[in-house]
């Protein structure tokens, strides 16, 4: 394959995302779905099994999930389930889903009705990062541990769950890396070529993923870069984007999305997993309290002060103006998908902030359809003619 062989692989594995741990399950290894950012995926890697994301699709009609979700929740979870009642995950040995949000938490109790897997667990996750909350959350992974160990049959032990850590923490360096490569006046890799990375890394058994970062980086770091000094940085914050059409779209009007917040993008891969002497403890506060996503309430810290609005949003969203100033962006899109209530609330405080700090941002509110993009290009147009 030569000097493609890094980002050709990726948009294979993109473009047909099982094919790959299809040929590891014939050679027998087990295949865990998992859905969202929030099952603790280092435990599925410990258990010698292969965590592989749980994602819809936007081109597909959903046909079959209107007998089990209603139409006024995430268009997102509503596509995974058509898909698994269409028997598309049927390869999978079984599901870890998690309480991001209510609909999530829902869905991990329709699929274990709907579908009939070998393995089904629902992890808990609390709401505040409190020490109690903290606490109790090391405890629910410990439960899915246990739970991994009764079905496997195997113990897991704390130097299988901290090999597991190192293996993913790695990952998350790599991605870091491919990251850094966007920091440059001229981005050496676009954003529709990062998701599909993203996307292939999150198919993959966290070796093969590691192998395919290191591949593609060599090969993007060899590159001269974009060739369009005049094309708008963005960043783009919001819920899920599994699939390039918006990337697509806002690149194709004259603009580079240059760092993101979503949870295909960095979100599930900037914060490390620190190791700690009871690895648990370890992976609760990574997973509870440094993953940014707004399905946690993250209370501001005022000390003696009193409560000042501005206050808060600087401690809720002072991590996104930091990527924003360290990916030199000129605007932000933020984009919360139709009936995503947990990124829908975050929207107000968000343009209050970015409005405050000097960087312009626009808000988008697609359904999780291609049809529904289209009318999103005049919009992003019109913003990006905004921008200085
Ligand atoms: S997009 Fe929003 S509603 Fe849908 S799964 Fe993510 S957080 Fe939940």
């Amino acid at each position: 394959m030569g000097a493609q062989k890094g980002i050709q692989r990726a948009n294979e594995i993109y473009r047909d995302r099982s094919r790959r741990v299809l040929e590891l399950k014939a050679d027998g290894k087990e295949i865990i779905g998992y859905l969202c950012i929030y099952p603790v995926i280092e435990m599925i890697t410990a258990a010698g099994m292969v965590p592989y994301r749980l994602f819809g699709d936007i081109r597909e009609p959903k046909t079959k999930v209107e007998a089990c979700l209603p139409t006024v929740v995430c268009p997102y979870l509503r596509s995974v389930m058509d898909i698994g009642l269409k028997e598309r995950y049927n390869f999978l040995d079984g599901v870890v889903m998690a309480h991001s949000c209510e609909v999530a938490e829902k869905l991990a109790h329709i699929w274990k009705t709907y579908i009939d897997q070998k393995y089904a667990f629902f992890l808990d996750v609390p709401h505040t990062i409190h020490d109690a909350a903290r606490e109790q959350f090391r405890d629910l992974i410990n439960d899915f541990k246990l739970s991994l160990e009764k079905y496997t049959g195997s113990p897991i032990t704390d130097e299988m769950i901290v090999d597991a850590i190192n293996a993913h923490n790695q990952q998350r360096s790599l991605v870091k890396e491919l990251y850094d490569l966007k920091k440059s006046d001229k981005p050496k890799i676009s954003g529709v070529e990062t998701v599909k990375v993203l996307m292939a890394i999150m198919s993959l058994p966290v070796e093969e993923g590691n192998e395919l970062l290191e591949e593609v980086i060599t090969e993007v770091k060899g590159r001269e870069g974009g060739d369009n000094d005049d094309k708008k940085r963005l960043l783009l914050w919001g819920s899920i984007i599994d699939d390039t059409a918006l990337f697509e779209l806002i690149e194709d009007v004259g603009a580079d999305v240059v760092i993101d917040d979503t949870c295909v993008g960095t979100r599930p891969f900037f914060p490390d997993v620190e190791l700690t002497d009871d690895p648990l403890v370890g992976l609760a506060n990574r997973y509870l309290v440094d993953i940014k996503c707004p399905r946690t309430f993250k209370e501001a810290n005022f000390g003696e002060k009193k409560k000042d609005y501005m206050e808060d949003l600087e401690s809720r969203f002072g991590y996104i103006k930091q990527l924003a100033d360290d990916w030199n962006v000129d605007g932000i899109i933020l984009h919360s998908l139709r009936y995503c209530d947990i990124h829908g609330y975050d929207i107000p405080g968000l343009k209050d902030y970015f409005e405050s700090v000097g960087i312009r941002s626009i808000y988008i509110e697609p359904d999780y359809t291609e049809a529904a993009l289209a009318p999103l290009r005049t919009r992003i147009e019109a913003f990006l003619e905004t921008l200085d």
